[in-house]
């Protein structure tokens, strides 16, 4: 009997290891690996889309090393598997479950086409540790603090990682897309060429950069994360971002380190779990995605108009506020931003600014290449004070005593702020390689002199709209 044709429709999932979906694929059958670029994918901001890719360029590659194709074609993802499916005689179709509405919508809808259809149609874990479903409060119904959350989870007994399943493709194959016909960089403009220099994509790069985070930097984890200019975090969000390794690796490096004593490795599996809580909220409360998460917030007087000076000047990186534009910059080079940096400069647009924070989470989607849709939507609504578990609104970041605590010696602006050093570092001149010429900036120019809005009157102006609004919340 001649064995049967599977599908493995790949997403966000683009790695060989710890990957049930192609687990249950390989056992099923000869496998034909799938991409479909339809809407999610164009609905991508220009970093993100870009930074996929160079995933699947990396991706393909690692399955020919196998002897398989990444087959790329472009549509609406149910007639595409249908067209595939007719090509080839596949009989069964697998994936790694996605959690955002969008993507539940679209799979809810292709599973019952295909069943429709007579096709097995299976979805998988993959993408997070828990799964949103599992973990209740004990008088049911989902998590909406994180701290309870985490001692729900962390004594669980979490499966070891998969290692890659012996793979067998098709005698022949589908045809293709190619994938430099897609120029997935076209939004990109001018970035693309600067971003490249800082991005090494892959599940190669992200197994190497977990194994050196853990046997180096993990001790001093807790003390150094908080520290812009140090290179002492893991930087896994991009590879997780497009799958490229799964939580369930990190988290199993993370216990091993905690097995060994290191010290920082407990507070690193807390930042991991940080993720599964936002997709634990987004999944019960999708919403949040888009609308303030607590009631009471609506009547806010945030503005939300893009043409705004304190808008323009803060997606450029020249508020006058160093802190604020090192950070800024970092993310249009690299396609990332430290973590306490994404605090701060979300602090200063929502708090000091008073601009609306759907307007800093848009301007992420299109900046980073570590795009998650469910941190990234908690992240803004934590900071802006309207979010689950939130930080109170009251509590306001200066950025200036931020600096002094966490960059003392100026080293993270210096790396990113050209304007009034004579020899600027390459990471901050790159910036003006990236940025569109429309912009009209150049490293020896002028950095504003004053604050686009002074960190006092932000500040009072902030707390003065706080006190007044209505005290639903
Ligand atoms: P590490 O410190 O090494 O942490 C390991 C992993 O834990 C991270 O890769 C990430 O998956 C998870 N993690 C750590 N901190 C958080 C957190 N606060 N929230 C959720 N998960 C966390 N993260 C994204 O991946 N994509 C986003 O689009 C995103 N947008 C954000 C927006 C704002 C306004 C804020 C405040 C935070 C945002 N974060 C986002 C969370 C966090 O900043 C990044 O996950 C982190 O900086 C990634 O660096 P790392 O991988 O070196 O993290």
């Amino acid at each position: 009997m001649s064995a049967s044709t599977v599908i493995l429709w790949f997403r966000r999932d683009l790695r060989l290891s710890d990957h049930p979906a192609l687990w249950a694929a390989a056992n099923a059958g000869l496998v034909i690996p799938l991409f479909i670029r339809d809407q999610s994918v164009d609905g991508l901001g220009a970093a993100a889309k870009w930074r996929l890719g160079e995933g699947l360029r990396v991706f393909g590659e690692a399955l020919e090393d196998r002897g398989l194709k990444l087959i790329l074609r472009r549509g609406n993802a149910r007639d595409v598997l249908r067209e595939v499916i007719e090509e080839t005689g596949a009989t069964e179709v697998h994936w790694s479950r996605l959690y955002d509405p969008e993507a539940i919508e679209r799979d809810t809808d292709v599973k019952s086409a295909l069943k429709e259809a007579g096709i097995v149609a299976e979805s998988h874990p993959g993408h997070l540790i828990f799964e949103p479903w599992t973990v209740e409060t004990q008088t049911g119904g989902p998590y909406k603090v994180y701290s309870p959350f985490w001692r729900a989870v962390k004594d669980r007994d979490v499966d070891e990682p998969l290692p890659t399943p012996d793979l067998t493709g098709p005698e022949s194959w589908p045809d293709s897309d190619d994938l430099a016909d897609w120029a997935l960089g076209a939004d990109m403009n001018r970035g693309a060429g600067v971003l490249a220099k800082y991005c090494n994509p892959g599940e190669r790069a992200a197994t190497s950069r977990l194994g050196s985070f853990v046997a180096q930097k993990i001790d001093a984890y807790k003390a150094d994360r908080d520290l812009p200019a140090e290179d002492a975090t893991s930087r896994m969000s991009e590879y997780l971002t497009y799958g490229e390794i799964s939580p369930r690796q990190l988290w199993a490096a993370g216990a091993r380190a905690m097995d060994a004593g290191k010290a920082g490795a407990e507070h690193y599996l807390k930042e991991v779990v940080w993720r599964e809580f936002a997709y634990h909220l987004l999944y019960h409360f999708p919403q949040m995605l888009t609308e303030n998460w607590r009631e009471g917030w609506d009547d806010f007087p945030w503005r939300e108009d893009e043409r705004l000076a304190e808008v323009k000047a803060w997606k450029q990186g020249r508020t006058g506020v160093p802190f604020v534009d090192a950070a800024l910059r970092e993310m249009y080079v690299t396609g990332y931003m430290h973590n306490r940096a994404r605090m701060i400069v979300a602090s200063y647009l929502t708090k000091h600014c008073m601009i609306h924070w759907r307007v800093g989470q848009a301007w992420f989607d299109d900046c980073l290449t570590d795009w998650d849709p469910a941190s990234n939507a908690m992240g803004w609504q934590w900071v802006a004070g309207c979010g689950p578990d939130a930080a109170p609104y009251f509590r306001v970041f200066n950025p200036e005593t931020q600096g002094e605590k966490f960059d003392p010696k100026g080293t993270y602006q210096k790396r990113w702020i050209a304007e009034g050093q004579t020899s600027p570092p390459e990471t901050a001149t790159d910036y003006f390689e990236a940025i569109p010429r429309s912009w009209k900036m150049e490293p020896g120019g002028n950095y504003p002199r004053e604050p686009v809005v002074g960190l006092k009157e932000g500040r009072e102006a902030a707390l003065a709209a706080y006190e007044a609004r209505p005290k639903a919340s």
